[in-house]
C-alpha cells in the first residue's frame, strides 16, 4: 500500500510549462526548508506527488487542449502549486524512501 502513494506520476499529462513551474517551486521550497531532506530521491518524490496533487485543470489529457493562458493564471498556479508542495513534502517527510 505505501508504494501506491508514489505511483502514477508519469500518467498525469500535466502540461509542460506547469511541470517546469512545479520543479522550480519545489527546488525553491527545499532551499528554504533546510530541515527537509533534499536528496535526489526525496526531491523526485515531492515533485511527482506535487504533480499528482494539482487540480485537474492543469492537465492536458484532452486532445488538443493546451494551457495557453499560463501567464495570466500564474498567481493561481503558484498558490495551487504551493498547496500541493506542502502536502507532498509532508507525505515524503513521513515516508522517506531514500535509504532503500
Ligand atoms: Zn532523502
Amino acid at each position: 500500500m505505501p508504494n501506491m502513494l508514489f505511483m502514477g506520476g508519469d500518467e498525469m499529462a500535466i502540461s509542460r510549462p506547469v511541470e517546469r513551474a512545479v520543479i522550480r517551486e519545489v527546488d525553491k521550497y527545499l532551499a528554504g526548508h533546510g530541515e527537509l531532506c533534499a536528496c535526489e530521491q526525496c526531491r523526485n518524490d515531492i515533485i511527482a506527488l506535487t504533480l499528482q496533487n494539482l487540480p485537474p485543470r492543469y492537465s492536458t489529457t484532452r486532445e488538443g487542449e493546451v494551457w495557453i493562458n499560463l501567464e495570466l493564471q500564474l498567481p493561481q498556479l503558484k498558490m495551487d502549486v504551493w498547496k500541493a508542495i506542502l502536502k507532498a513534502a509532508d507525505r515524503v517527510t513521513k515516508n522517506p524512501r531514500h535509504y532503500a
